[in-house]
């Protein structure tokens, strides 16, 4: 535990001295950029391996078809009902401070926006199945994976014998996995403070940041504002009234988490951290923390489905196009269906929103306006994401325990 608080202390350290530098040294700390990608990849490298080990254990750990089917649905009912929440939160906020209301929207289509026109909630749909597994695992893309390993390990669970020697070598593979997730979080704090140093730099430094902040900043403003109401009251609230666990306590256990998700800005690369911080630092059972934690990685995003309804009224409003109730309800459904169909690496929140967008009817040039700040937008989001994630496992733990293995 005292080698745990060191390491955090680090970490902290790591992205305050990032912040600095970046500030300061500006496009000179790109630099430093190999550094945090070395960290990253050391992450990623872990991920599929994880990924389809944990899926594995975690469905044979939940016992037979009925159980799986109950775990699963409250790890589903949970996502729902917290990505609904925050789309409230969102649709709420941005309608009461009106960001969008005296900018004027200048800005062309972003490349790569008006060849992506097609994707739809049937292409969401589509991805859910791949024809090669390998080709999924070398683009990670990981929905896919999901499914395979889901269906994988359920029939694993109907073989007997046969199907126990099997799931025993992923759970080999799975604890080999985790403990080198130990060792790369050795480089965390190196690895962090290169992320982010080297990103804000990129970013032209902090006037360039400041300028960038001030120019759309009660937009950048709202959405901070309403992640945060949903980060610090809505999910806090959720995990103490389904697990009477003290949210502090539990933020400090999934802090490491939190840090590596705003540094890497993905839910998908920070994933061994928090199953690490779940199952190390809050005690949340291997069983449910193997379950829902991939899972959530890819479809539980709150903090992204939140973003995407902001950003289509912020659009809207920036063009003055009024919105009824019934077009604010069709966002929120396709808000929250974009983030289930959003993976979880940096600025893919961007791709799905044309999805919002177009089911309104709203000018997908107004991409261009949130471009600049997405990076650092997109870390906060991906913050609330796992933060989301994390408290799901735990209370899917205790729902479990009580209703599924109690009876
Ligand atoms: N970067 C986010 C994540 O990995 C997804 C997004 O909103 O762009 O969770």
């Amino acid at each position: 535990m005292k080698n745990k608080n060191w390491l955090l202390y680090f970490i902290l350290v790591g992205i305050f001295l990032g912040g600095i530098c970046g500030w300061w040294f500006g496009a000179r700390m790109t630099a430093v950029d190999w550094i945090g990608e070395i960290f990253l990849n050391a992450l990623k490298m872990l991920v599929i391996p994880l990924i389809v080990s944990s899926l594995i254990v975690g469905i044979a750990g939940l016992g037979d078809i009925t159980k799986v089917g109950k775990t699963g649905g409250i790890t589903l009912f949970y996502f729902m009902t917290t990505t609904a929440f925050s789309v409230v939160i969102g649709l709420a906020m941005v309608n009461f401070m009106q960001p969008g209301k005296s900018v004027e929207m200048v800005s062309e289509m972003p490349e790569g926006v008006a060849a992506k026109k097609a994707v739809g909630i049937t292409d969401i749909l589509q991805s859910f199945i791949s024809p090669n597994l390998i080709k999924s695992m070398v683009e990670m893309d990981i929905l896919p994976l999901i499914i395979f390993a889901l269906v994988f390990g359920g029939v694993l669970t109907t073989l007997g014998e046969k199907g126990k020697i099997v799931i025993n070598f992923f759970d080999a593979v799975n604890q080999a996995i985790m403990k080198m997730v130990h060792l790369v979080l050795y480089l965390a704090p190196l690895g962090i403070f290169a992320l982010i140093a080297s990103k804000l730099g990129a970013a032209g430094g902090g006037d360039a940041f400041w300028m960038e902040l001030l120019k759309i900043g009660k937009y950048a403003f709202t959405v901070i504002a309403a992640l945060l109401l949903h980060a610090l009251v809505v999910l806090p609230l959720v995990l103490w009234f389904f697990t009477r666990r003290n949210p502090i306590t539990f933020f400090k256990g999934a802090s490491a988490a939190l840090m590596t998700a705003f540094s890497t800005a993905s839910s998908s690369a920070t994933l061994p951290v928090t199953i690490e911080c779940a199952e190390e630092n809050n005690q949340v059972s291997r069983r449910a923390s193997l379950f829902v934690l991939p899972i959530g990685a890819t479809v539980n995003m709150d903090g992204t489905a939140m973003y995407e309804a902001i950003a289509a009224i912020f659009i809207a409003q920036m063009i003055g196009m009024p919105l009824g109730f019934t077009e604010q309800v069709i966002i929120f459904v396709t808000a929250t269906l974009a983030a289930i169909g959003a993976a979880g690496i940096p600025e893919a929140g961007l791709v799905t929103l044309i999805m919002v967008l177009q089911s309104v009817g709203l000018p997908l040039e107004g991409i261009g306006m949130l471009l600049s700040i997405d990076w650092f937008l997109d870390r906060c989001r991906t913050t609330v994401n796992v933060w989301g994630d994390s408290i799901g496992a735990a209370v899917v733990d205790q729902l479990e325990e009580q209703y599924v293995e109690g009876g």
